[in-house]
């Protein structure tokens, strides 16, 4: 057995900067916002950026990072969005990258954005945040600044498999995390969403799929309020995209969604929203390969998602099912994977490694990665399906 102190994370966070070094900081709108109905909008506000895309994760992301704002111009691109809209959207979502890391948003900035939340119209406010990062006490101060208002911490969780976010998709926490910060956000009187990802590289759709059915079952078993589906885009600058540019993955089709849906028990549906359907202009954001729509009829096809996300009925998508288009989807991928899911990624990880690394970081650490990954599944993979090694527990946080 060969030892080493490196993990999968080494090799990630190498490859995804190597890949991110010609991409540079952008200067940001004095403002940005977006409203996507009367009672929905956005304001996206300038950070120093994310501390996770800047260390290498996560596989799939590039928000890329701005100029530093100062805190006024923080605070100011808020109040501007706010001024922007006719009338301001019930429910606003409202952040950096991760609004409870002082690091990305400082505390009395953070302060200041919600006592101007508190006094508009919006009835709730969303912010995003990192598993490891939420608190009860960072939570409860949101609250306490937002009277009469619904605070919902929203967490990008992608799979409620530990080794599914290790290995495929670069996420540094466990459910052991995302189980604390449910707990936490509940208890100082928030409602917590968790976004989950459909389409991960080096898994065979099926067992995106069933990663994503269970997912959203564990997720609400643990205590989510609402969980928020993402197909997967590749987004230049990422592993995703090298991998894309090597044939070795493709966007999924969005057929991925209404799979998941379908295969999630009814009782679910009203509480899972869908979110980047289409590629959303964001500044800083990199150009990407969007999703596929394999069906005859592409505006029939997004607004039965987009009334799926109004009413939260799966039943409006059913009828999509009897397509011919969805018969060809389904038959292309039911063809059986050549290989186990831990081989397939034993097989691409030392092209990352020599391609993408210098050629000795690989010869020192390669092996100990492989015998890594094979063990990490021979101790704790159970089965896609079944959702990994260490599932989510339900939760008990009222
Ligand atoms: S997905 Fe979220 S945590 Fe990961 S790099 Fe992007 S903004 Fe940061």
């Amino acid at each position: 057995m060969i030892t080493s102190h490196v993990t999968v994370s080494d090799l990630y966070n190498l490859a995804n900067q190597a890949l991110r070094s010609n991409v540079h900081r952008f200067t940001p709108p004095p403002a940005w916002s977006q409203s996507h109905s009367a009672d929905f909008g956005e304001i996206w506000f300038p950070s120093i950026g994310c501390a996770w895309w800047e260390n290498g994760s996560c596989n799939m992301c590039n928000y890329g990072a701005s100029i530093s704002p100062t805190p006024e111009q923080m605070i100011q691109a808020v109040a501007l969005s706010l001024a922007s809209f006719d009338s301001v959207p019930g429910v606003l979502w409202v952040s950096a990258f991760d609004n409870l890391d002082r690091r990305d948003v400082p505390v009395e900035v953070r302060h200041q954005i919600y006592r101007l939340l508190a006094n508009s119209n919006a009835h709730t406010i969303i912010s995003e945040s990192y598993p490891s990062i939420v608190s009860f006490n960072k939570v409860k101060e949101c609250v306490e600044l937002l009277p009469g208002k619904q605070f919902v911490v929203e967490i990008g969780v992608e799979s409620t498999n530990d080794l599914l976010r290790t290995w495929c998709i670069h996420k540094n926490f466990t459910n052991d995390h995302i189980q604390r910060a449910i707990i936490q956000t509940k208890q100082a009187g928030a409602e917590i969403y968790i976004n989950l990802l459909v389409g991960i590289p080096f898994l065979t759709m099926d067992e995106s799929i069933d990663d994503a059915v269970s997912s959203v079952k564990e997720s609400f078993e643990a205590g989510a309020d609402s969980v928020v589906i993402f197909p997967c885009h590749i987004k230049e600058n990422t592993l995703y995209y090298w991998l894309y540019q090597h044939g070795i993955f493709q966007p999924p089709s969005l057929w991925v969604i209404v799979e998941t849906i379908l295969r999630s028990n009814p009782k679910y549906w009203s509480r899972i929203k869908l979110a980047w359907l289409e590629t959303k202009n964001h500044p800083g954001s990199s150009a990407s390969i969007k999703p596929t729509i394999d069906y005859e009829n592409e505006e029939e096809f997004m607004s039965c998602l987009m009334e799926f996300n109004e009413i939260g009925d799966g039943e409006i998508l059913r009828p999509l099912l009897n397509s011919s288009s969805y018969s060809k989807w389904r038959s292309d991928i039911s063809l059986p994977a050549k290989d186990s899911t831990q081989n397939r990624i034993a097989q691409i990880l030392p092209r990352i490694g020599i391609e993408l690394l210098d050629g000795t970081w690989w010869a020192e650490h390669g092996e100990y990665i492989l015998q890594l990954l094979m063990s990490d599944w021979d101790s704790q993979y159970l089965s896609v399906s079944t959702g990994g090694g260490s599932p989510l527990r339900p939760g008990n946080a009222a």
